[in-house]
């Protein structure tokens, strides 16, 4: 499932850059996570990034977003295929 950002955050743009789908954005107001881009960091690191960088543990599953490995991995293919393909090419 894709992660959440409570109203805890306050807004230290440390998990922005840590992102290797671009999924955290600071709107102005608060930091939030796209559930259209967040793969918990599936195919790119063991762990959420972004939780491990968080200085407040603010970052939590999001119930509303449930997802299984499959489709975490599915939604990492979407997002980085041209990457694999170039990485697979001889
Ligand atoms: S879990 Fe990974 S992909 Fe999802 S928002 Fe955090 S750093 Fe980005
Ligand atoms: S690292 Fe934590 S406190 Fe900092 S912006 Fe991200 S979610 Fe908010």
């Amino acid at each position: 499932m894709a992660l959440k950002i409570s109203k805890k955050c306050i807004n230290c743009d440390m998990c922005e850059p840590e992102c290797p789908n671009q999924a955290i954005s600071y709107d102005g107001i608060i930091t939030v996570i796209d559930p259209a881009r967040c793969t918990e960091c599936k195919g790119h690191y063991d762990t959420p990034t972004c939780i491990a960088v968080c200085p407040i543990d603010v970052i939590a599953v999001d119930p509303e977003h449930v997802e299984t490995e499959e489709q975490l991995y599915d939604k990492f293919v979407a997002l980085h295929g041209d990457l694999l393909i170039s990485k697979s090419a001889p």
